[in-house]
């Protein structure tokens, strides 16, 4: 199979590797500058950021701990069912860490703005968000996310993680489907 276009089922390509790698590139400096004499932990949010945050992590000049968390507030088709439950929880305890949450995308924004508040209530010192996509929705829920990789308009994507029913994670650009796919 054509890793770069799905065997034919991409309509669009929004992002190419080469877009994502050039932006984490400048997020990761960042990072690096606003850390700077400061332990810092990764948590990535399973399964969408794996991608994420293993090109994230190693523009980092710093050896850094990864924890993960999976959280459902989706399920296997395109809409939010605005519902957060917790799959699996972080291995650590992050009492007064500095805690960075590694996401794919913020849509809503719902399943970010629960669970910064559930790791604060945990007592980090800070939780900051770094996210490889944003929509506009993103902005009716009063989330602040420092990191943005990309602004995207309203539309269901895949590939670099992100799935459709749990398909097309490992595409390597970020792009949206060929309407046959959902069966239209
Ligand atoms: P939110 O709670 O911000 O609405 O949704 C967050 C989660 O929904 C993301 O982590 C992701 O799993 C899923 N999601 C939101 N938009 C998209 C999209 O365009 N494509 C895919 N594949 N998943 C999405
Ligand atoms: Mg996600
Ligand atoms: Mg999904």
């Amino acid at each position: 199979m054509d890793v770069t276009d799905m065997g034919g089922k991409l309509q669009q390509v929004l992002l190419t590797e080469e877009q994502i790698g050039r932006r984490l590139d400048e997020m990761a400096a960042q990072i690096d500058a606003d850390y700077e004499g400061r332990d810092l932990l990764l948590v990535g949010v399973l399964k969408g950021a794996v991608y994420a945050m293993a090109d994230l992590s190693r523009r980092l000049h710093r050896s850094v701990p990864m924890d993960w968390m999976a959280v459902s507030s989706y399920g296997s088709g395109t809409r939010s069912s605005g519902v957060v439950r917790i799959l699996k929880d972080l291995d650590s305890d992050i009492t007064g860490r500095d805690v960075l949450i590694v996401e794919d995308i913020i849509d809503s924004g719902l399943t970010l703005s629960w669970l910064v508040g559930n790791l604060s209530s945990r007592g980090a010192s800070s939780v900051e968000i770094a996210s490889v996509l944003r929509k506009p929705g993103a902005a009716k829920v009063e989330v602040g996310v420092k990191y943005v990789g990309f602004d995207i308009p309203t539309e269901f994507v895949v590939g670099y993680g992100l799935d459709y029913a749990e398909n097309y994670r490992n595409l390597s650009v970020i792009g949206t489907l060929r309407p046959e796919v959902y069966g239209a």
